[in-house]
């Protein structure tokens, strides 16, 4: 990472003045220690994310994240396998200085208005600035991908509704160059954030469609939907963004969670068999 940025210019040890992470996901955060170590700089976040990572990466118990996994129909020793990957710890930087909604902060050539935007992370933020039209997306609307939205162990409730509503709150924002987490930049964001939308309404249909068959447990109807050869963790996320949408029709009242044993969760139509 020093060679990138002295390649660009940039000496970390001179010349970063804060470290502004979006949220806390590892391929976001898990740099921030090394980089915190190298230049001195804050590393900053929402306040709430704060405590949210701490909460994540500073405990090695897998043990609430394998029950998640099986409770929603995954295989134990496959569950097991998982965690060992997702949730070991990592370690954070010794201090993080919390940010705010609305606050402003300066980002070397622009001025970056804090937003929450929540569904992929609970809490996320991306950075506008409204003079030069500038967006940096985060993980919150990416060009090739659509982000994942998922319901994980620890994740608030109606994670895609959050989403859904946070995505609609951005359309019209005056932004000309989008910088996301991800991929490359863009430029028409209200175009993006209506294509994402739209792919969340045909995901909620075809879901919809695999447990009027009958009803089936979340990890069934991930295999449904996403055929293809997944990856432990693949599946897993596949998994998660399985229940963002089960929950989100269960919240419609299309559909209905059950518990038929004590240890195993179906969804099915509503008023179905
Ligand atoms: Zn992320």
């Amino acid at each position: 990472m020093g060679g990138g940025a002295r390649s660009v210019g940039c000496d970390l040890r001179r010349d970063v003045v804060r470290i502004v992470v979006t949220h806390y996901h590892p391929d976001h955060l898990g740099a921030a220690r090394w980089l915190q170590e190298r230049s001195g700089a804050p590393v900053m976040m929402l306040e709430k994310e704060i405590q949210h990572a701490r909460e994540i990466w500073a405990s090695s118990d897998p043990a609430p994240f394998i029950e998640h996994l099986t409770r929603n129909g995954m295989d134990r020793a496959l569950a097991e396998k998982a965690a060992a990957g997702m949730r070991s710890s990592m370690s954070l930087p010794k201090e993080m200085a919390p940010l705010r909604e609305g606050e402003k902060l300066e980002l070397g050539a622009i001025t970056g208005r804090v937003l929450h935007a929540e569904g992929h992370a609970d809490y996320q933020i991306i950075l506008h600035d409204e003079v030069r039209g500038v967006l940096l997306a985060a993980d919150h609307v990416l060009l090739r991908i659509t982000p994942n939205i998922g319901l994980w162990s620890d994740t608030e409730p109606r994670p895609l509704a959050r989403y859904l509503e946070s995505l609609e709150e951005l359309r019209g924002l005056p932004v000309d160059l989008v910088l996301p987490g991800h991929g490359p930049l863009f430029h028409d964001l209200d175009d993006r954030i209506g294509e994402l939308s739209l792919h969340h309404e045909e995901r909620l249909e075809e879901m919809r469609r695999v447990i009027e068959v009958s009803p089936k447990e979340p990890f069934e109807v991930s295999r449904e939907v996403f055929r293809y050869g997944l990856s432990v963790y693949e599946q897993c996320f596949a998994l998660a963004e399985t229940l963002a949408h089960l929950d989100y029709l269960a919240d419609e009242g299309h559909t209905e969670r059950v518990e038929d044993v004590p240890s195993r969760i179906l969804y099915r139509t509503k008023g179905g068999g």
